[in-house]
């Protein structure tokens, strides 16, 4: 038999716009990604500034881009994890990877354009920890820019690695809700009450 998420309680109450989160009293509407607002190797008092700040400094981070003593180059990304029981459905991480200067500039370069999706795949390095799983810091993946500015997507490469695992074959409700509450959005005794 397959899972249809459907027939769970839970995802039909997260997704009913009346159920108000008792974390934050919104109504979610459904998942919402979790974002990392830098790299790891960001110093967490760099200050958050516009992307039309990027002017060549060697330490500056942005909604984008992030520039670390000027050799390391880093693009704020989405790692989808396919939700299993709902069809072309996904829970994201908004996280960040590495790049070479040589992508990074092209990257930036091209960003104000809206047309990536041929620029790509980059290699890069997942450049944070992630609640909830053994490191992350530095798994191998494939960077695919995208058109209209969405934000480029992270492949990582294929391993037994928990999250890598998470991407090839699905992330369960169970274990979204377990992130969730590792970031400040505990909702599991709510939406099962
Ligand atoms: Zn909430």
């Amino acid at each position: 038999m397959t899972l249809d998420l459907n027939d769970d309680s839970r995802w039909r109450r997260l997704h009913d716009a009346s159920w108000t989160c008792p974390c934050c009293g919104e109504s979610h509407g459904g998942l919402f990604d979790i974002a990392m607002e830098r790299p790891g190797s960001c110093d967490a008092d760099q200050p958050l500034q516009p992307n039309s700040a990027l002017d060549g400094s060697d330490n500056i981070l942005t909604g984008d881009f992030c520039v670390v003593d000027g050799e390391h180059y880093f693009a704020r990304c989405v790692l989808q994890l396919p939700v299993v029981g709902a069809p072309e459905t996904y829970f994201g991480w908004g996280a960040w990877s590495s790049l070479s200067k040589a992508n990074f500039d092209i990257y930036v370069d091209t960003f104000d354009q809206g047309a990536q999706s041929d620029l790509g795949a980059w290699f890069g390095w997942f450049s944070n920890t992630l609640p909830g799983y053994p490191d992350t810091f530095s798994l191998k993946c494939q960077v695919y820019p995208q058109d209209n500015g969405q934000r480029p997507l992270i492949e990582l490469e294929p391993t037994d690695h928990p999250l890598s695992q998470e991407q090839q074959h699905g992330i369960t409700l169970d274990r979204i809700l377990e992130l969730y509450a590792l970031t400040g959005h505990d909702m599991r005794d709510a939406l099962s009450a």
